[in-house]
């Protein structure tokens, strides 16, 4: 679904990515985790063109990004993006935040996509919350919201950048069990997160950065009972 080859990134003269290779197959869960400042966000904020890069190549599901935006936009609408800080439209409701992208980019019949929204808004058990406004909401249903919000777009892959990591912590669990039943529906996942439990769960791949490289991939069995490499033994001993 995603292809990854040979990726720099820099800003300015500070190197931010250094040949970055991974593929994520479909229906695949990664976690990416990594030091602070490793370039975890970066390279996913990469892979739907909200930062350009200056070598290599990523391809999702058959469209280089590149900076011909019209590719960008096809690139855009396939994958949905999850941010720690939830960046739902303040002035809308729930529902409105929901149906803006299909009914706009979709050119979804407003009924249609309102359906949809309220299965999505369902499947993350906040069905009843539709229509309030964001500040009415706690930190984990906003955070639901923004996974049903980009839901509604059909995406083939979702990303998320640290979801739960802005939440009070009677909160986390909340969004990593719906991000767990995600997982469930066969959901092609990219996720940066430094929840373990969640990585060991569902992940089939972690992804260990450092310094802006890929140090370690390995499974998560592999990954926390017999790390290979020095960095990521120390980087597990900090957060474990
Ligand atoms: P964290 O765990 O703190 O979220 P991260 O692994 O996501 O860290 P990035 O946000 O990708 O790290 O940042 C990687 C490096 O690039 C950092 O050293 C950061 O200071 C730098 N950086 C990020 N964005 C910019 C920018 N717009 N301009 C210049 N440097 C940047
Ligand atoms: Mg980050």
């Amino acid at each position: 679904a995603v292809k990854i080859s040979g990726l720099y990134k820099w800003f300015g003269e500070f190197q931010v990515l250094a040949d970055v290779d991974l593929e994520v197959a479909r229906g695949e869960r990664i976690v990416i985790c990594g030091p602070s400042g490793s370039g975890k966000s970066t390279l996913i904020r990469c892979i739907n063109a909200l930062e350009p890069f200056q070598r290599g190549s990523i391809v999702v599901d058959g469209v280089s990004v590149t900076d011909d935006l019209k590719r960008i936009d096809e690139v855009r609408r396939e994958v949905g993006m999850v941010f720690q800080q939830f960046n739902l439209f303040p002035h809308l409701t729930v529902l409105q935040n929901c149906t803006l992208a299909p009914i706009h980019v979709r050119k979804m019949p407003r009924k249609e996509a309102e359906e949809i929204a309220m299965r999505y808004l369902a499947r993350v058990r906040i069905p009843e919350q539709a229509g309030k406004y964001p500040a009415q909401l706690s930190g984990g249903q906003q955070q639901r919201v923004a996974i049903a919000r980009a839901l509604c777009m059909s995406p083939k892959i979702m990303m998320f950048d640290e979801p739960t990591s802005a939440l009070d912590p009677e909160m986390v669990k909340e969004v990593l069990d719906t991000m767990v039943e995600l997982a469930q529906t066969g959901m092609t996942m990219l996720c940066v997160t430094h929840e373990m439990g969640f990585a060991r769960q569902v992940a089939d791949r972690v992804v260990f950065m450092d310094a802006g490289q890929i140090v370690e991939v390995n499974t998560p069995e592999a990954f926390f009972t017999s790390p290979q490499h020095e960095r990521t033994k120390l980087f597990l001993g900090q957060i474990l």
